[in-house]
């Protein structure tokens, strides 16, 4: 038996282990905070102290970015090979894996997702390590041999430099891996700083990273509060990119200070998306998708298929079998091997999804189902569906990011395409119909970095993920991800004698 296998403890005996005790990965050493703060995290779900930090302030955001600079400058990393950058990265997968419950149990105390969804995303994850892996061997520049018989341009790929990484806490592991292999893959360092709510798995990675034998300074990882170490980030000169993933909010303010040193941006943002139903579509199955696709995470998503567009023709019954399988999810402890659904990850969250179910009401929606926070000592929201919603209600353009579906209806595919693009969003949608032609003829109208067509919800490392519009600025995965995080610089290569400029008069 696996002496880390969870599944023979009881969620008490889970519970009652010792809080998760995180430091600061400065240099390539554990250090605790100069002027000795913390940062403690209680299990949304249980309101029980889970992990206890030491918590980053400016002096340590300071000194991880003049590490990461060295480490760039003048370490080894962005001179060795390919082919040892990606042996490395392969050790950084096999030690997920080998710290795969760990992770999936820290991840679920801090997040409130279940136990099962934090093991198959810490798997996924180790799959982001591998393909970067193979893409730190691929990096490749250009050559031109067209430029006439005395030129030859040569097109150079080099690593951008330190990377600023900032992630948000709904899918913290998860999203740390769609960055961070792949600006190493490309020879960068960097400081990263996950969300004060949900660091935990961010620095078990620092020990994991430590433990494949990554070089000092490559990678620091910095607990603390956004204003603080995350605009640090954002404003150091020395910080050659900056890699988010939050609100569209702080996210637009964040691209608005990096102006300020010019430094390149990648950001992936909020998301309102719709999932579009016609008549001809298999309709259990985009039922199910329906479901799945706004109470996956409890809606905490920034893909969640938060909008509902179905047509005219099936809306009343369509809608009357979406409140039917909503009162059937297991919403529950998320330690709990048959819970679907787990609690929202802060108070602060919760309240922002009643203020949000509060404004539909009173702007004359139908709350179909739920509406309320449930549960004793946890986090929870009840699954929510609202009906009935007008085109210019908030509800219908607004990221609630909890598990409140949102319907509207449409008459024909013009109506919902118009619909489907009437945010300012543009992460993502499904269309749902039998109809090739109605499928593409979607699919093409519709702004968004993805569309999926008759599913909802699948990601595989090798399609680019992202936003168009307010959702977000560049792409991560697929096969350009790692050269995302590099620079072109143009060798022009003379050949011969050169023709002189001057001309003696
Ligand atoms: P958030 O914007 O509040 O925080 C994100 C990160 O930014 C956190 O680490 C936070 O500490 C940091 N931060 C806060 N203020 C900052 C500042 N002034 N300067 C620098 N950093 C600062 O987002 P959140 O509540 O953690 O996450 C939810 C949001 O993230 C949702 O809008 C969701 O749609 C979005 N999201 C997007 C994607 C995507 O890939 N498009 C994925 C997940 C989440």
């Amino acid at each position: 038996m696996n002496p880390c296998d969870l599944s023979s403890s009881s969620a008490a005996e889970l519970l009652a282990r010792p809080p998760y005790a995180g430091r600061l990965l400065i240099d390539g050493d554990w250090a605790d905070a100069r002027d000795g703060a913390t940062l403690e995290r209680r299990s949304p779900a249980h309101d029980v102290l889970v992990a206890r930090y030491a918590q980053a302030g400016v002096a340590e955001a300071q000194a991880a970015i003049g590490a990461a600079r060295r480490a760039f400058d003048s370490g080894p990393w962005p001179r060795m090979k390919g082919a040892e950058r990606a042996a490395l990265l392969r050790r950084v997968a096999d030690g997920i894996v080998r710290h795969q419950e760990r992770l999936a149990l820290l991840e679920t105390l801090e997040n409130g997702k279940p136990l099962a969804q934090s093991r198959a995303e810490i798997a996924a994850a180790a799959e982001l390590w591998h393909y970067a892996a193979a893409l730190a061997r691929q990096l490749k520049g250009d050559s031109y041999d067209t430029l006439g018989e005395d030129t030859l341009g040569v097109v150079l790929r080099e690593p951008v430099g330190v990377v600023g990484i900032i992630t948000p806490w709904n899918f913290p592991f998860l999203i740390v891996s769609q960055k961070l292999p792949f600006a190493l893959a490309a020879g960068c360092t960097a400081v990263v700083k996950p969300a004060e709510v949900t660091s935990g798995t961010t620095v078990m990675l620092g020990e994991i990273l430590l433990e494949a034998g990554l070089p000092a300074g490559v990678v620091n990882i910095l607990v603390g509060t956004g204003p603080v170490v995350g605009e640090t980030l954002v404003t150091d000169a020395r910080v050659d990119m900056l890699s988010f993933t939050g609100s569209t909010a702080v996210g637009k303010a964040a691209v608005a200070k990096a102006a300020g040193t010019l430094k390149k941006v990648s950001m992936e943002l909020g998301g309102k998306n719709p999932q579009i139903v016609f008549p001809d579509a298999d309709l259990e199955a985009a039922l199910d998708a329906a479901v799945f696709g706004v109470y996956f995470n409890a809606g905490q998503c920034c893909n969640s298929g938060s909008r509902l567009l179905v047509h005219d023709a099936i809306a009343a019954e369509f809608t009357a079998a979406v409140v039917e399988r909503s009162k059937r999810v297991r919403m529950g402890d998320p330690l709990d091997a048959q819970t679907q659904v787990g609690a929202i990850t802060t108070e602060r969250q919760l309240h922002a999804i009643e203020a949000h179910v509060g404004a539909a009401r009173e702007a004359g929606a139908c709350i179909a189902l739920g509406g309320a926070r449930c549960g004793g000592r946890g986090l929870y929201y009840e699954p929510t569906v609202v009906s009935g919603v007008g085109r210019d209600m908030a509800i219908a353009h607004e990221e609630v990011f909890g598990p409140v579906l949102a319907v509207l209806t449409f008459r024909d595919l013009d109506e919902a395409v118009e619909l489907a693009n009437s945010t300012l969003y543009g992460l993502s949608a499904a269309v749902w119909s039998r109809d090739v032609d109605t499928c593409l003829g979607a699919a093409r109208r519709i702004k968004a970095g993805t569309v999926w067509v008759n599913t909802f919800l699948e990601g595989h490392a090798e399609l680019p993920f992202g936003g168009y519009r307010q959702s977000g600025l560049g792409r991560e995965l697929g096969r350009h991800a790692a050269e995302d995080y590099t620079e072109t610089k143009t060798l022009h290569l003379h050949l011969g004698q050169r023709t002189d400029w001057w001309l003696p008069a």
